[in-house]
């Protein structure tokens, strides 16, 4: 045999990492207590255990406590105790804390690998070589958050005590990624791991003991589903950190509704791995083999949809099998093993039962050839051609190693393809071409875009998806938002509207010509749909006008004229500031005009009405300013790569107004909103709705596209909830009652828009405070573009 034949000859052996400690490990814990609450070891109140398994060979690993309400109840209790003390010590004190954390896990790295392996399943080399250093990195890099944070968050407060609910795929990871931010921002925390894995929390609260953390501080509860919605359910967690499904983040958006809880929700993916056909296609390959089948492709942010384009398909599928036909399948803790188990048997029952039916619907799925072990949860590498965009594998998430081919010919196409889902949280793009690269990036609806690349992951890069894959980021600047608070000038509590008797002759301008403001849709007046009209009051209550009654059809066409000015989102933020300015500029010279209009609609007096109209347009003329300052950041991971995080704006964005500062209050939202490239549909006050009506004309002459602002007058409860209801429609900003507040988040569910609302109260809308990035930061997502470089 010469040495190239016995090359071709030699094949892998086993290669298993030692589990000794992790054996020890288990043998020497008393599971009987590990809910660990106010720094306390305990059973669950019910006494109740859940089993926790190895999936590779569905073997008992331990009987797990497993919380219940009063459990959670206790542990709400203890971190809500811990917190004043935690929240004013100094920033240095937890920095110091969070480092011990960091490196108490890392001289314990190994112990937490092989746990994580034997409870999840997925190949040592991942838990080894990712999701462990990755881990230790977010605690060491948010020591240096909770240092800074009175420089770098100037105003801000910790939310309060943190309830964060994670999924099994990666139970460390997760866990670190919720509370490290949460720990630096001075909030303290109550943690549910995922049933099937909950081995490395507790053994993370054990590192806690050891690292000094204060007792409450840290509280980890495993249990299941009933666990979790006790959390979300607790008058005393002040934020929601989950993730998890999309099915479960929108029930856990309407349980929130109302209650004033932050909520930061990381779910699902259906993401695009897009191939152009000046990629280097065998590093496409490698980048599939990580897109897909890393951890077995349980991955949120997972490249399941394999878009290339149609010259190199065939040649590219066939490099993906051959490529296939190597990977190695096996032990977790073999660490020549690529492919481990599916986390639970649930889990692989979903995976076979999506394939059979993704190839009922036409799709062709083909496997490897090679062997899979006797025992445990496995399931072969698997690619669907011949898949049509509306197939189930190319819609619903698999979270198995499912791999769906589609092909496209245009760069444009391959854009629609790929925008083609109800997620948004990731996607991948190849080609050697870096000027087409970032040319497609920023057009994908996804919060995160690598370039050449897949699965790039850092602690100070913001993490997090777009549309039903939740929103809010984990990781950097972003991250630590989560986890504070900045009060915004509150005023009033709002009162339901009344019904309003409103008498006397229509008011005809001065030289005596009727009037009748109609709803501005698309850069049009337009009259309302069902062809009704309400009264609006002066200040005495007498006829000040008739405005055009808005229904849920002008809601819908208010909707597609917005979705349709895509000029600009598209324009640069310099041309958004000039037409922002000259849109101030207009106001200021009917200053005279809108001021009487307030006093005749409110009652004040000539000077304060001057002076809304005045802050009005000083208003606009800042966030004009800010259209081309308010940017994104550069980030420089520990790798060879700039990330540029985008900041880009939400979409289509509904703002309901506040009947106070009827002038004010409404630029105040609008200018922000637009100043960042969104598209507006606005429902002004209803009461003094004249206000708005007055500023068509101004609009109409100030350059902006067609379809930019939309406003359409009516009854502004209604009206919410049907903008909370339009799929269409990415974000809502609500200043109303308390009940119709509660009622537009809840109803936000169905394609999770980004809502904010003031909760049942006004806003002060004269203060400076608002002259700020409260709303900038609310009228934008941030996208992470990856871009490495070097050969
Ligand atoms: P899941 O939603 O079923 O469960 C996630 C967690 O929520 C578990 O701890 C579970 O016990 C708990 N839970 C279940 N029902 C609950 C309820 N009604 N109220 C409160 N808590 C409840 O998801 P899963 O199957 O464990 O995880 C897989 C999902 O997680 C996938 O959809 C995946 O994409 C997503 N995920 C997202 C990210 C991200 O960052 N976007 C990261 C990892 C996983």
């Amino acid at each position: 045999m010469n040495i190239l034949e016995r090359y071709a000859a030699m094949d892998y052996d086993a290669a298993p990492e030692a589990r000794n400690e992790a054996d020890a490990w288990l043998a020497g814990r008393d599971f009987s207590k590990s809910l660990f609450i106010g720094g306390e070891w305990k059973a669950a109140a019910s006494g109740g255990t859940f089993d926790t398994s190895d999936p590779a060979t569905g073997k008992l690993l331990a009987k797990i406590s497993d919380a219940g309400v009063a459990d959670i109840d206790a542990a709400v209790t203890a971190a809500a105790r811990a917190l004043p003390k935690w929240s004013v010590q100094s920033g240095y004190a937890r920095a110091k804390i969070l480092y011990a954390i960091g490196r108490a896990m890392q001289r314990h790295q190994r112990l937490f690998a092989v746990l994580e392996s034997l409870d999840n399943g997925k190949p040592i080399r991942e838990s080894r070589d990712i999701d462990v250093p990755l881990a230790i990195r977010h605690f060491i890099h948010h020591a240096g958050w909770a240092q800074s944070l009175e420089k770098e968050f100037p105003g801000h407060k910790p939310v309060g005590v943190a309830g964060q609910i994670i999924p099994w795929n990666f139970p460390l990871l997760m866990l670190a990624w919720k509370i490290a931010p949460a720990l630096a921002a001075g909030c303290t925390v109550v943690l549910k791991p995922a049933e099937y894995t909950p081995l490395t929390a507790i053994l993370f609260a054990e590192i806690c003991q050891r690292a000094g953390v204060p007792k409450g501080v840290v509280n980890i509860v495993p249990g299941g589903p009933a666990a979790g919605e006790a959390i979300v359910n607790h008058p005393g967690v002040q934020k929601i950190a989950f993730t998890g499904s999309s099915e479960v983040g929108k029930i856990i958006r309407k349980a929130t509704a109302g209650s004033g809880k932050k909520l930061s929700l990381e779910l699902g993916g259906k993401s695009a791995f897009m191939v152009f056909e000046d990629a280097d296609l065998d590093s496409a390959v490698e980048g599939v083999v990580d897109g897909i089948w890393f951890n077995q492709g349980q991955v949120c942010c997972a490249g399941s949809r394999l878009l290339v384009q149609e010259g190199v398909a065939e040649a590219f599928i066939a490099k993906v099998k051959a490529r296939m036909a190597k990977l190695r399948i096996g032990s977790p803790l073999d660490k020549n093993t690529d492919i481990g188990p599916l986390a639970d048997r649930v889990q692989l029952e979903r995976v076979s039962g999506l394939v059979t039916q993704g190839a009922a619907q036409g799709a062709q799925c083909w496997q490897p050839d090679c062997p899979l072990p006797d025992a445990g949860y496995f399931y072969l590498p698997t690619l669907a051609t011949n898949v049509s965009p509306a197939n189930i594998l190319a819609q619903e998430e698999v979270f198995g190693p499912v791999l769906a081919v589609m092909t496209f010919r245009s760069t444009e196409e391959a854009v629609e393809l790929a925008n083609n889902t109800r997620y948004g949280l990731a996607a991948s793009v190849w080609s050697e071409n870096v000027n087409l690269a970032l040319d497609v990036a920023p057009k994908l609806k996804a919060g995160v875009v690598w370039i050449n690349g897949t699965n790039m992951f850092d602690a100070a890069c913001g993490f997090g998806g777009y549309r039903e894959s939740g929103f809010g980021r984990e990781g950097g600047r972003e991250g630590m938002a989560e986890y504070l608070a900045a009060k915004l000038p509150l005023g009033a509590a709002i009162k339901p509207a009344a019904p309003e008797t409103v008498s006397g002759p229509v008011k005809a301008d001065a030289i005596g010509i009727d009037r009748t403001p109609k709803l501005f849709i698309g850069g049009k007046q337009v009259r309302p749909d069902g062809g009704y009209s309400y009264a609006v009051a002066d200040r005495k209550g007498r006829l000040a006008g008739e405005v055009g009654l808005g229904s849920r059809k002008d809601i819908r066409d208010a909707v597609a004229a917005a979705r349709g000015a895509k000029g600009w989102a598209g324009a640069t933020g310099y041309n958004r500031a000039q037409v922002l300015y000259f849109l101030a500029e207009n106001l200021a010279s009917r200053a005279d005009e809108f001021a009487a209009r307030l006093s005749q609609l409110t009652g004040v007096a000539p000077k304060a009405a001057r002076e809304e109209v005045e802050l009005s347009v000083e208003r606009l003329f800042y966030f004009a300013g800010m259209a081309d300052k308010f940017e994104g950041r550069v980030h420089q991971p520990p790798a060879r790569v700039v990330t540029l995080a985008l900041n880009e704006p939400v979409g289509v964005l509904g703002i309901v107004a506040p009947d106070a500062a009827p002038l004010l209050g409404l630029v105040s939202l609008l200018a922000p909103a637009l100043a960042m490239g969104n598209t507006v549909v606005l429902v002004p006050s209803h009461a003094h709705a004249l206000a708005a009506t007055d500023l068509y004309q101004v609009i109409e002459y100030s350059d902006l596209p067609a379809g930019a602002i939309n406003i359409v007058t009516g009854k502004p409860g209604e009206l919410a909830a049907v903008l909370a209801r339009h799929d269409d429609v990415d974000a809502l900003w609500c200043v109303a009652d308390a009940d119709t507040c509660r009622l537009v988040e809840a109803e936000s569910a169905g394609n999770l828009k980004r809502v904010w609302t003031g909760n049942g109260r006004d806003l002060d809308w004269r203060a400076d405070a608002l002259s700020g990035d409260a709303f900038l930061r609310r009228a934008i997502e941030v996208k992470n573009v990856w871009v490495p470089y070097g050969d």
